[in-house]
């Protein structure tokens, strides 16, 4: 459970990249960009908090990154779960993969990003679009 500074909580599938969240998560944003799309098997839905109110424990060192250009995904190497996001543009916060939070996250989801890059089988989102990131 979270602790009385905590907004909420989260982890990967095998437990070993747990975080905690102290401050204001954004809404949910659904992107649908290639990249997302292939990281996540589908589209990241993500919130986003600021680096420094994220607290990750990693005993092993798990928690893995991976670099595209002016960004880099965050994944537990040890179970492959989808984890975080973050610009180089925006070094001070975090994207967040709003399914790795443990719920009730009291978020809702509210745009779809980048939905000319969905693939043919997705369904045209019932959300406002927005073509950046
Ligand atoms: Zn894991
Ligand atoms: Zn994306």
């Amino acid at each position: 459970m979270t602790t009385h500074d905590e907004r909420a909580r989260g982890r990967c599938l095998c437990g070993a990249v747990t975080y905690g969240v102290r401050g204001e998560l954004r809404p949910v944003v659904n992107c649908h960009c290639a990249r997302c799309r292939r990281f996540t098997g589908h589209h990241m839905a993500a919130t986003a908090a600021a680096v420094a109110d994220i607290e990750v424990v990693d005993a092993d060192g798990d928690l893995t990154w991976f670099a595209v250009p002016g960004a880099a995904y965050g994944f537990c190497r040890a179970c492959g779960s989808s984890l975080f996001w973050r610009s180089e543009e925006a070094p001070e916060q975090w994207s967040v993969c709003a399914g790795t939070l443990e719920p009730p996250t009291h978020l809702s989801t509210v745009e779809a990003w980048w939905v000319s890059e969905a693939s043919d089988y997705a369904e045209r989102p019932d959300l406002p679009e927005r073509a950046t990131e």
